[in-house]
């Protein structure tokens, strides 16, 4: 068999059983790929040889009919804010360029007692700070379907990497669209759990009230396989949740009939781009053909929630931050630092990029005494209203649909120097982080200049199951 790097997971978990191949020829054929499409740039750091190793050592337990994991072989690839041990964590900041972690993220050294195989660390923006990859310190990941443009952010690169068969399945983070926003542009499915459903322990920390860890994958199928592993909940984060739903593959091939869609008439307004609308549009009447019934419905804070954001996730981030002094964590000034004070502006000030500066300068003013009750716990307040407006929307339907992105992959350098522009950029992912309720993005087919679009089906706190559903039944559609 070639190009065994094409493979969905199931595929891929069935042939290493059934021995149509080995893990190392898929590892190899996944290398190739990886060098072939280098210039894309989804990776910032490849570990061949590890994953090569690896995969030797579960071929030769499967010929010894030895019993291995259930996701053997699987060629996986990380987002480099989640620490995988012994390969260099970087967060895409010269601040972490040399840090190597002594320890696996939860998430991975789950995956890894299913004998997963990890192909690298992938790229995103600076401290996952970014819809587009370009604050990587490292360079930008490019649009699969047309190179000057993005592949989106901030996990961009693990995004791409699906894509372009990189790998079998990507793992990435969804704070405030980092997972759907890249899905929706790169033609994958990509998934943004309950917040607290799969465990942020090992994963740099960016806004804690808002962090999720999620995942790309080629199919819902092996969406619901991958979640089947990574939810529940892990003593080491303490906002972890039991995985009430236990097996997700149990939800697919349900069918929609009767299934409520909720269209709020603020995903579907000005502002939001008119082939993108349409093409979202377009599978909702597919799915409406299948039996589901459309309500449609409002959301009203949708407006306020990429300001209640960009208050709130630099005020967190700010704070989580402080910990990279260039003494326990980071990157040492490269001149004689004069004294401690001098020392911290050294490291900080040549580590961190500009729009990490910009979001410490923002949440630190917005946490300062004076400003805390006017900015941030207004923004607190406000975030309250999106919670209730989700509530109650789903009391008249099963589930929302909306566009992924306001818009198809933008080019690169279009927007990096407008700052409120790529702002807007999770104008209709936000609200969901808001809330803390899944919602997973799904390809939703091409614009005329052959860009993809994505559509997000999101769900009620815990039912993941009902995104996977309605995910796989339009997959058939
Ligand atoms: N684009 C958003 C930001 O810049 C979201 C990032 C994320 O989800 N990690 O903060």
């Amino acid at each position: 068999m070639t190009n065994l790097n094409k493979l969905s997971l199931k595929d891929v978990v069935n042939g290493v059983r059934e021995k149509k191949f080995s893990c190392s020829e898929l590892v190899k054929d996944t290398v190739s790929a990886c060098k072939e499409e280098k210039d894309f740039f989804a990776y910032i750091t490849l570990d061949e040889e590890g994953a090569l190793k690896k995969a030797e050592e579960l071929d030769k337990k499967i010929v010894q009919n030895e019993e291995v994991g259930d996701l053997a072989g699987a060629v996986c690839a990380v987002k480099d804010i989640i620490c995988v041990k012994g390969l260099p964590n970087t967060c895409a900041s010269k601040m972490l360029e040399n840090f190597v972690p002594p320890y696996d993220a939860s998430v991975v050294s789950r995956l890894k007692k299913e004998d997963f195989v990890v192909m690298g660390k992938t790229n995103t923006d600076e401290f996952a700070c970014g819809a587009s990859t370009e604050t990587s310190y490292f360079g930008v990941s490019r649009n699969p379907y047309e190179k000057e443009r993005v592949a989106g952010g901030s996990s961009g690169g693990s995004a791409l990497a699906v894509a372009k068969n990189l790998c079998t399945f990507a793992l990435g983070t969804d704070t405030g669209g980092s997972i759907r926003q890249p899905a929706s542009f790169c033609n994958v499915y990509g998934l943004k759990p309950t917040y607290g459903l799969v465990s942020r322990s090992g994963v740099v920390s960016l806004a804690s009230s808002w962090d999720t860890v999620g995942a790309f994958s080629k199919t819902p199928e092996d969406m619901a396989m991958i979640l089947n592993k990574i939810a529940g909940k892990d003593r080491k984060d303490s906002t972890s949740l039991d995985n009430p739903e236990k097996d997700y593959t149990s939800f697919l091939n349900k069918g929609v009939k009767g299934l409520k869609i909720g269209l709020p008439k603020e995903y579907f307004s000005e502002g939001i781009e008119e082939e993108t609308k349409a093409l979202v549009m377009e599978s909702v009447k597919k799915l409406e053909k299948a039996g589901a019934e459309v309500v449609q419905l409002s959301l009203p804070s949708t407006k306020y929630a990429v300001s209640v954001y960009y208050i709130s996730m630099p005020a967190e981030l700010s704070a989580n931050l402080e910990r990279f002094d260039g003494i326990r964590f980071g990157h040492k000034p490269e001149s004689e630092a004069e004294n401690i004070v001098d020392y911290y502006f050294k490291a900080r000030g040549e580590g961190f990029g500009t729009e990490i500066k910009r979001r410490i300068i923002i949440g630190t003013y917005v946490l300062s005494a004076g400003y805390m009750d006017a900015y941030y716990k207004k923004a607190q307040k406000v975030r309250g209203v999106i919670i209730e407006d989700f509530k109650k929307a789903f009391s008249a339907c099963d589930v929302i649909i909306g566009p992924g992105s306001p818009y198809p992959a933008f080019k690169i350098g279009e927007f990096i120097d407008d700052p409120l522009k790529m702002y807007t950029a999770d104008a209709l992912t936000i609200p969901v982080n808001a809330a803390g309720i899944p919602s997973m993005a799904c390809p939703s087919g091409f614009t005329k200049a052959g860009l993809p679009v994505g559509l997000q089906v999101i769900a009620p706190f815990l039912s993941e199951g009902r995104c996977l559903s309605v995910a796989e039944a339009l997959r058939g559609l």
